[in-house]
């Protein structure tokens, strides 16, 4: 009989152990798990045991009740068995008699071995509906609690995770859970129980040589199974990262999809998928080898035992002390011992790996958020929305600083911009004032409050936010935008699109509003990506707005579109925009200029051209541009009017 073992690693999971250093929950393990494995089953505990349940609770003792209830009906069948054997036998006619005797007593004992058998196969059923109840209940709540829990993880966190990578740390995580229930109240337990009913017996009627035998057999039998699974466990640890590995690849080639195209680079990523994938062939097959010397090697074992405890028992029947019906049992019992013993190997395997993949999970329950809110932390109470940076010092590691002792502040209803060369640190002043990073010196306060010391939450609700690059949810429009403001009517969503000039737009698509934007947004335009974003803020309508300007240049229309729409948020509001296009931000209150991480100038547009610094020489260099293409546009045209263009020049 072979030890079931489906070799896919989903279904038997064996990930290496967690080793989720910060940002990376993910990376493969190489060296072997510490074996707290107590912890981790307690760790369990509350999720088949469910507080709060106690419907479920009935279910638990409900099974169990049933589980020693089956037990007891499959040592009792031998017997059953041997019983009606020996009424065979003494009622088989003697050599020259005539047969025909009635058989009441033989044919109700072999309907009561058929019912034994019925009940045995019902209650099993019955048990494993309760069990399961229990087990998919635990793993619902791990997968919510998780889900849950990796929302709350900080921005470091997710920037630096493989997506593919964590998908099969939950998932295999949680098909663990559903496994050690499984396979514990449904295979270790009952085996165990089993085992001591079945010595029991074998003592009463063969007494201590035969139950010696036997239990020797079984320890054996155990210790060949943990042995060679645990030889086994490091070949499935090689087949499941191999498998984490071509699938992250897979995850990331495709994500990258449209960089692949651009370089023509689908050979190279074909190739570097097979890598992983030859090296998971190699893998799996070394672990089906593995599983064939297991399987093997077990049934020398048992064998062996079954041979000696007949032989045993062959001699009682010869010298009289024993019956045919007794050497009949002594076999159907054990025939049906091995049946669950059978899968000792695979069970001990199974929770053991099990165990490692819940670990992984568990740790990455465990990884704390970096950002958390201070003990006793109330909300922020936003008057009229000042925004004040005191000398803010930050680095995304500690070697390399990206502000440098950054101060300013955004009156209340007032716009303020920072501009600066690429690179200066403007989008950081942004994660900055969402908190998704801690700093290094100094502090941020909106009207007075430090937004270390109040709710994350009630710090980001203030906050409207339009980010330089929008990636919207793979559903409707009418989802997108009305993920500003849950609550929001249709007519609340219709009218906020019209704020951010995009209601004409939708009404245009075959399927209005109900249309769908495609992953992660592709299917819109970056400006019409940019709108549904400035229409979702609306809905949202914080005090303070912070809006990332597009770098992309749009074509003028749109950016006029566009700007006017940000314009009509932005009234009465806080805002701080960070502006890649000076010509957008003249009109500003203050613009501030970085550079390197560092405030170099501050003040109004007249005041910073006055000043002839930084400022004003990125006007003029943006102003010389800017003339060159409308010379180009108007020579065009010129052109285009005189007829002297040839097809291909149109496309300049
Ligand atoms: P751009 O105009 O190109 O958008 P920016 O001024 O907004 O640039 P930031 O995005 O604030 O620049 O980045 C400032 C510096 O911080 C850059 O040198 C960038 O490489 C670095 N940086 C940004 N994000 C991270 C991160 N998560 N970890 C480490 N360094 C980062």
């Amino acid at each position: 009989m072979a030890v079931v073992d489906t070799g896919k690693p989903g279904a038997a999971p064996g990930h290496g152990h967690g080793h989720a250093r910060m940002g990376n929950p993910t990376a493969p393990a190489r060296t072997k798990p510490p074996a707290d494995h107590v912890t981790v089953l307690r760790g369990l505990l509350p999720f088949v045991w469910p507080e709060g349940r106690p419907d479920l609770r009935a279910r638990m003792v409900w099974a169990f009740g049933l589980l020693v209830l089956v037990k007891i009906i499959t040592v009792t069948m031998p017997i059953l068995y041997k019983a009606a054997t020996d009424w065979l036998i003494a009622h088989v006619p003697a050599a020259g008699t005539a047969g025909g005797q009635a058989m009441t007593a033989g044919v109700m004992l072999i309907i009561a071995y058929g019912l034994a058998r019925v009940m045995m196969a019902l209650f099993t059923q019955v048990r494993d509906v309760q069990f399961m109840h229990v087990a998919l209940n635990a793993v619902r709540n791990l997968n919510n609690r998780t889900f849950e829990h990796l929302h709350r993880l900080s921005l470091r966190f997710h920037i630096e995770k493989r997506t593919g990578g964590l998908n099969r740390v939950i998932q295999r995580g949680t098909q663990a859970v559903e496994l050690i229930i499984r396979m514990g109240a449904l295979s270790a337990v009952p085996t165990a129980l089993e085992l001591v009913l079945l010595s029991l017996l074998l003592w009463y009627f063969f007494g201590g040589l035969i139950v010696a035998i036997v239990i020797t057999m079984v320890v054996a039998y155990i210790w060949f199974s943990i042995v060679a699974s645990e030889w086994r466990i490091g070949i499935r640890r090689e087949m499941n990262d191999s498998d984490t590995d071509a699938n992250t690849k897979a995850v990331d080639s495709l994500l990258n999809f449209e960089t692949v195209k651009y370089f023509g680079n689908e050979g190279l990523e074909a190739k570097r998928f097979d890598t992983s994938m030859r090296r998971y062939e190699k893998a799996s097959l070394h672990s089906y080898w593995s599983l064939g010397a297991l399987n093997s090697g077990q049934a020398v074992i048992f064998t062996i035992g079954l041979t000696l405890v007949m032989i045993l028992a062959a001699r009682g029947v010869v010298a009289g002390t024993h019956t045919i019906g007794d050497f009949v049992m002594i076999n159907a019992m054990l025939i049906q011992l091995y049946i669950p013993l059978n899968f000792m190997g695979m069970i001990y395997r199974e929770i053991k790996q099990g165990l490692v993949d819940l670990e992984t999970m568990f740790t990455l329950l465990g990884e704390h958020p970096e950002i958390e809110d201070k003990p006793g932390a109330g909300a922020l109470a936003v008057k009229g929305g000042t925004i004040r940076f005191d000398n803010v010092s930050f680095a995304y590691d500690a070697v390399r600083p990206i502000l440098k002792n950054v101060s300013f502040e955004v009156p209340a209803g007032k716009m303020v911009a920072i501009v600066g060369p690429s690179g200066a640190g403007k989008s950081t002043i942004s994660r900055i004032l969402f908190r998704f990073y801690d700093i290094a010196g100094g502090q941020v306060t909106i009207d007075g409050q430090n937004s270390a010391e109040v709710t994350q939450k009630s710090l980001r609700a203030a906050i409207g936010m339009v980010p330089q690059d929008t990636v919207l949810f793979n559903d409707t429009i009418l989802y997108n935008i009305r993920y500003g403001r849950a609550d929001a009517t249709d007519e609340e969503v219709f009218a906020a699109a019209k704020l951010a000039q995009i209601d004409d737009f939708i009404r245009t698509l075959p399927e209005g509003y109900k249309s769908m934007v495609g992953e992660r947004g592709l299917k819109l335009s970056g400006g019409e990506k940019q709108r549904v974003a400035i229409a979702r803020t609306i809905l949202k309508s914080p005090p303070i707005l912070m809006l990332d300007e597009a770098t992309s240049a749009l074509d003028s229309h749109t950016e006029k579109e566009i700007q006017d729409a940000l314009d009509r948020v932005a009234k009465g509001r806080t805002t701080l925009v960070i502006a890649h296009r000076l010509s957008t931000i003249v009109h500003a209150d203050t613009i501030l200029v970085l550079e390197k991480g560092v405030l170099v100038e501050q003040g109004t547009h007249a005041e910073l051209i006055a000043k002839n610094g930084l400022y004003a020489s990125l006007w003029d260099r943006q102003r010389q541009a800017e003339r060159a293409r409308e010379e180009l546009a108007r020579t065009l045209e010129e052109a285009e009017k005189a007829g002297a263009l040839r097809p291909a020049d149109k496309k300049l």
